[in-house]
């Protein structure tokens, strides 16, 4: 079958093949055949090393399908359901999962050492225990959630990590009040999620940070009342907030250097939220004295910062009711043959979303 994968970690293209055989199906397992799958930044971090993950590997975590088959032991599940693809599978029994974090569940993590495919070269990982790049996949029957009829496969894909991660993290980790101050630093996917979901919230002042103009303009329509350059924060935050800074502010890029002018923008009492995905060598510094004084709570958030299944539930509901705006998330759509123009767009700043058609 076909799939894209990168041979090794710090390459920039990915090569579609047609030998490649998704593998490990057996009990407790599921087969998928992946229809949509959306291009996410953490993808292309996994490729440059700023994620670990050993390669040869098929990156895509954020996808849809349907079940082919279904493993011994499986319930809950069968062949021709629809499915998300949900790349934190709760196991349902370790301590975080009993205390409703399943976003903490490290079940899923086990896997990781463990190749989902094989070529007539030798292994080959998926990307965070999944790899959606592909015609099929194999994967842990947690990793596969059904999805109602009325939500199409690319809205699914969305709602299996972009989506989930953004607006929970408004939501569920924030929890931004109604009348408050937002601003949301990186305006990809993720980010416009977050504008969505701080909206969605009531909040009254949301400001979209983001250096490429296109962004900053797609923000705008998602909800952000107004949208600025990193050097014009500054400015917004003396204008919104008389110099004080915002309640809330969101770090939506993953490196320290946004992160602390995330954390100097927050007002004093106020909340920094870290929604990006960082490197392990890249450290956030705050001094002693400013984090007792300043008390700025600084929340970092993992996919939503809450039961998993939960949000796509509450994703689900607020998109069919109108409240959010998946459908113009995706502002490209290609074949799998696309995936490296794909990948260059959303390098660029070009893209929000590319959904993958397989
Ligand atoms: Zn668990
Ligand atoms: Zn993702």
């Amino acid at each position: 079958m076909r799939a894209a994968v990168l041979h090794e970690i710090g390459q920039d293209k990915l090569e579609v093949l047609d030998d490649v055989e998704a593998v490990g199906f057996g009990p407790g397992k599921v087969r998928l055949r992946i229809r949509a799958t959306g291009l996410c930044h953490s993808d292309v971090s996994a490729m440059s090393g700023v994620l670990p993950q050993p390669a040869p590997f098929i990156p895509g975590h954020e996808g849809a399908g349907e079940v082919v088959d279904i493993g011994d032991g499986v319930t809950g599940l069968t062949a021709g359901d629809r499915v998300l693809v949900c790349w934190l599978p709760a196991c349902g029994a370790c301590p975080s999962c009993r205390r409703g974090q399943t976003q903490l569940c490290l079940a899923g993590f086990m896997n990781a050492g463990t190749p989902n495919f094989k070529r007539p070269g030798g292994d080959v990982f998926g990307f965070a225990g999944t790899g959606t790049f592909t015609e099929e996949v194999v994967v842990d029957a947690g990793c596969a959630v059904p999805i109602p009829d009325d939500v199409p496969y690319e809205i699914a894909a969305l709602i299996g990590c972009g989506v989930t991660t953004g607006l929970g993290a408004a939501i569920n980790t924030a929890q931004v009040e109604a009348g408050s101050s937002v601003a949301v630093i990186g305006c990809g996917g993720v980010g416009i999620s977050t504008i969505q979901g701080a909206r969605v919230q009531g909040a009254a002042q949301i400001v979209a940070v983001d250096p490429v103009a296109s962004r900053r303009e797609a923000a705008l329509r998602f909800g952000a009342t107004e949208a600025v350059s990193p050097d014009e924060l500054g400015d917004a935050k003396q204008r919104i907030t008389a110099g004080e800074g915002f309640d809330y502010v969101f770090e939506v890029v993953g490196k320290s250097a946004t992160a602390r002018t995330a954390y100097e923008n927050t007002r004093r009492g106020g909340t920094l939220c870290v929604v990006g995905a960082g490197a392990m060598d890249d450290n956030f510094q705050v001094n002693m004295f400013e984090l007792f004084f300043d008390e700025k709570r600084i929340l970092p958030s993992m996919y939503g910062g809450g039961d998993v299944l939960r949000s796509y539930e509450r994703a689900i509901a607020l998109w069919r009711a109108g409240r959010i705006d998946l459908e113009s998330m995706i502002t490209h759509r290609v074949r799998l043959d696309g995936i490296n123009d794909a990948l260059d767009q959303m390098r660029t700043g070009e893209s929000l979303r590319t959904c993958i058609e397989l």
